[in-house]
């Protein structure tokens, strides 16, 4: 299993900076999503990681060896693409061989082998099909059994569960998961899907515009994320300004208590946070802590549960609530915020936020 560092790696391509001093490790068996919107550099990274791009500095070390000055297709990294390019008229069996082939394996071993990968990849049976005649869900798989058929040190995935439907999407993610147990692969994945990352990585690494915002595990995003940018990323728009004095924040909407063992901020002005799914809707204050009135502005069904759209001091924030909540716009509803799942953020003086830790 290898150990991959990435060392203060930046690509420009002309005035772009893509990737901007990016520094991660990703440790040996691990599985680790790059995670980013539209152009924050992810698919520059991986590429880097393959050795497919150039970095303008920095580098990419695998088990602590740099890989720059090392071909791709010597350094045990391979990439599987979104679009699968397999060879469409080539049999499945020869497609899955193709990199055995190209390393002069015996023919018996790479049959041997390619049976081995396509159970692994649940699709027995189907070598001598043609690539083309598969469906794209399992045109993916055989692509996934034609990069692992190598042996890589390293799999780099772009996009695993973009192109699928819901329950294709499903059974992948199920397959990878398995692959991932079975051959304790280091893989990194880019995705921009805050779902699809914290479903398969063991850890995240978030990108905006090039430059590495957190790093951690998938729980600490919707735990303690680490600005109003991120929070709001990970579909968390709830936040309030507030002034925290020991365990008590005031702001427009009341005071708040807060359990300090999760309030890392220093006292001052602060920024509040809870996320929609941490929201109760309680009944009426009565001088309780934490009760805040709201006005819905929205109830929308969405089949399990019903998201509710409430001003609240001015601010939107939404909230879930029990698909049979028949809150109508305009009606004022107590929102109850339990101290331990408040989050406090940190405004910057120009107003962006730049994080607690
Ligand atoms: P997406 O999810 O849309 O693929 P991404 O996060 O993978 O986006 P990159 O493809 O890494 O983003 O691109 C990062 C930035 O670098 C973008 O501004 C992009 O326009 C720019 N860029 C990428 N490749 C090149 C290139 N070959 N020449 C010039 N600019 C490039």
């Amino acid at each position: 299993m290898t150990h991959v560092k990435l060392d203060h790696l930046s690509k420009r391509f002309g005035p772009v900076v893509a990737v901007d001093d990016l520094g991660l490790v990703v440790e040996p068996g691990e599985m680790m999503a790059l995670l980013g919107p539209s152009g924050c550099g992810k698919t520059t990274t991986l590429r880097m990681i393959a050795g497919l791009i150039e970095p303008t500095s920095g580098d990419v070390l695998f088990d602590g060896r740099s890989m720059l000055a090392v071909p791709t297709e010597r350094r045990g990294a391979v990439m599987v693409f979104q679009k699968h390019l397999l060879f469409p008229t080539m049999t499945v069996a020869g497609n899955v061989g193709f990199g055995l082939r190209m390393q002069r394996v015996p023919k018996a071993e790479i049959d041997r082998r390619v049976a081995e990968m396509l159970e692994l990849v649940r699709l027995p049976g189907v070598g001598n099909r043609r690539a083309h005649e598969l469906s794209g869900g399992q045109q993916q798989r055989i692509a996934l059994a034609r990069a692992l058929i190598v042996r890589p040190r390293v799999l780099l995935l772009d996009e695993p569960l973009a192109n699928l439907d819901a329950n294709l999407r499903i059974e992948m993610r199920e397959l990878i998961r398995t692959v991932r147990m079975e051959t304790g692969i280091t893989s990194i994945f880019v995705t921009h899907d805050q779902e699809e990352a914290v479903m398969l990585a063991d850890r995240v690494a978030l990108m905006f515009s090039g430059t590495l915002q957190q790093f951690g595990r998938p729980a600490e995003f919707y735990e303690r994320p680490r600005s109003v940018e991120i929070a709001r990323f990970f579909r968390n728009p709830n936040t309030i300004d507030g002034v925290r004095s020991g365990s008590r924040v005031t702001t427009a909407a009341g005071e708040f208590v807060i359990d300090p063992a999760r309030a890392e901020l220093a006292e001052g002005p602060v920024r509040i946070t809870i996320r929609p799914e941490d929201i109760e809707i309680v009944g009426p204050a009565n001088g309780a802590v934490n009760r805040v009135p709201a006005t819905v502005l929205s109830n929308i069904y969405m089949g399990t549960r019903r998201e509710l759209i409430v001003s609240l001091a001015g601010a939107e924030w939404h909230l879930q609530a029990p698909v049979d909540a028949a809150f109508g716009e305009g009606e004022t509803v107590t929102l109850g915020f339990a101290p331990e799942k408040i989050w406090l953020l940190k405004p910057d003086a120009d107003g962006r936020e730049t994080g607690v830790q």
